[in-house]
């Protein structure tokens, strides 16, 4: 007997199916991956199971959630601890937990500045409070967002989100104004910094009032497929935006928390240091915890009105926060970020000698993906073959993502505790999926 099963939970999967196509809204239904539902029910560091018991390499980490592994002990213990002592404490009383979180956070800004945390349940309420912080202490309203990003589903969030499928036919917030993101495979200027740089200039001169709240940027897009702002880009974009009287945003929502190995933030690689910094996701190891970290005189405008996210800075949730900074501290999981990955897109560069299918492997550490085109030569996206690729890693017990405007990549973003002795496995299984799915 499990857990769940001692409360009731019916784990049939025809039953489970139809109760969820009667009582979800259409809005939940809409994002199933497979042709035939996936049910899973358990999962232990980079693995899960489905209901059946067939076991998965997980490179997905249920949407860059799970970072240090599913059932993480050392997580379960901390969830587990403070849920029985206290489960809420709402942010008007006084608690350590939050305050330590808040501290130890901080400590992993850039140093030399004094950085200060809002805490939120989910990354798109961080991403919409950082939009309201750039607004309000600069005093202007047009914001830069990058094409092929992704912020969030709020209206705050969706209104920067630079992907059609993800943009509801409504009108959005205004004053947003989207640039060419600088995508070194197929970005609409070619390869290189200099001429995106080029095209932001223009879009401040065109498409804004000329001054600036700021510039959201995801130092490696996920969503938008893997998009990895070239070198000098973020300096480049930073600096024109300032000059503009703007503030730099980064999301690092899916690319922060050791996930591309070289660094700790990812935008630590880039010579930039923002003023603010939206996380979520990985930091509660799935638990729902997102914060805003920014510089204490750009936060500090907020001190004139309540703005209370009921859940921000929950005890439950902010002590998995910690757990999870000691979890990637003890056991190098920055570190194995970096040398498995590295592993693990050698083994991909290796199918793209093999497949032709592949045009592009991309990415770094533990935030890799492939792209599929139909010809290498004009780099025609190829989302039929991505589909029939996909719905094979299923069977060879991977799961993977589709992902990019095109559906034509396969994203992975794995726990950070993907092992050496998995690299074989997933690239053995991602072979034998274009076997099948390209003969
Ligand atoms: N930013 C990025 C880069 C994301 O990938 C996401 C979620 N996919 C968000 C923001 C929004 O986070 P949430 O879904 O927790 O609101």
């Amino acid at each position: 007997m499990t857990a769940t099963d001692s409360v009731d939970t019916l784990w049939e999967a025809d039953a489970i199916v139809a109760r969820r196509e009667r009582y979800y809204a259409a809005s939940q239904r809409r994002f199933v991956p497979y042709e035939t539902p996936l049910i899973f029910r358990r999962g232990a560091g980079q693995y899960l199971w489905d209901e059946g018991g067939k076991r998965y390499i997980d490179l997905l980490a249920m949407n860059v959630c799970v970072s240090v592994g599913h059932a993480h002990p050392e997580v379960v213990k901390a969830a587990s601890a403070q849920i029985a002592e206290l489960t809420h404490c709402t942010t008007m009383f006084y608690h350590p937990v939050p305050a330590h979180y808040a501290e130890e956070l901080a400590a992993t800004m850039p140093s030399g500045h004094d950085w200060v945390v809002h805490f939120t349940s989910s990354g798109a309420e961080a991403v919409d409070l950082a939009l309201m912080l750039a607004r309000s202490r600069t005093g202007n309203n047009d914001i830069v967002a990058l094409a092929d990003s992704y912020h969030g589903a709020t209206y705050g969030a969706q209104s920067v989100t630079g992907i059609s499928g993800f943009r509801h036919g409504i009108a959005q917030l205004g004053g947003v104004a989207f640039v060419a993101e600088p995508n070194q495979y197929r970005g609409v200027f070619g390869p290189g910094t200099a001429p995106y740089l080029a095209e932001l200039e223009r879009t401040i001169d065109t498409a804004t009032s000329g001054r600036l709240a700021g510039m959201i940027v995801e130092p490696l897009q996920g969503y938008g497929g893997i998009v990895e702002m070239p070198p000098g880009y973020m300096a480049g974009a930073f600096e024109r935006v300032r000059a503009r009287g703007g503030l730099a945003i980064v999301d690092e929502v899916q690319s922060g928390l050791g996930r591309t190995g070289e660094t700790f933030w990812a935008f630590e690689a880039h010579d930039v240091v923002p003023d603010i910094v939206v996380m979520a996701k990985g930091i509660g190891n799935g638990i729902p915890l997102g914060a805003v970290v920014a510089k204490r005189e750009v936060a500090a405008c907020m001190a004139e009105k309540f703005l209370f996210h009921t859940y921000g800075a929950n005890p439950v949730a902010t002590a998995v926060g910690r757990a999870v900074l000691r979890v990637i501290a003890a056991e190098g999981l920055q570190d194995n970020a970096r040398r498995v990955g590295a592993a693990l897109k050698a083994g991909l560069l290796d199918l793209q000698q093999k497949h032709d299918a592949i045009g592009d492997v991309r990415g770094k550490g533990l935030m890799l993906a492939i792209e599929l085109v139909k010809d290498r030569a004009s780099k025609e996206p190829d989302p039929e073959t991505t589909a029939r690729v996909f719905e094979e890693t299923r069977r060879q017990g991977l799961v993977v993502s589709k992902s990019g405007r095109h559906r034509s990549l396969l994203r992975m973003v794995p726990p950070l505790c993907l092992a050496m002795e998995d690299v074989a496995d997933v690239v053995a299984g991602l072979d034998a999926s274009f076997a099948a799915a390209v003969a």
